[in-house]
């Protein structure tokens, strides 16, 4: 084996020892961002509005495939009623 190919190996095993210590790290931080959000209890989510605010007029929410449909929000997890409202309502603006 020449030097070039050693050269050429060991700059792989580098990058696969870098790609390995990297991939936990992103994993880990993909978690913390799905945990990061609050429980439906915790807000006091419920599947009605409140007056006119509501989640479909909410900057959180992210709307389903229907208009009528659940869908889903930046800070509160599991499904979100486009009806809905808990205590981190946030008006569009
Ligand atoms: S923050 Fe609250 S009101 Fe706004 S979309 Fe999420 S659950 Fe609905």
């Amino acid at each position: 084996m020449s030097y070039c190919q050693n050269k050429l190996s060991r700059r792989k095993v580098i990058k696969y020892m870098v790609l390995g210590a990297t991939i936990p790290i992103i994993n880990t931080l993909i978690s913390q961002a799905q945990a990061a959000k609050a429980s439906k209890e915790s807000v006091q989510y419920r599947d009605k509005p409140n007056g006119k605010d509501q989640c479909s007029n909410c900057m959180q929410f992210i709307p389903g495939k229907a208009l009528d449909a659940n869908g889903e929000c930046r800070v509160v997890e599991g499904n979100i009623s486009p009806n809905g409202w808990c205590n981190a309502y946030a008006a569009k603006s």
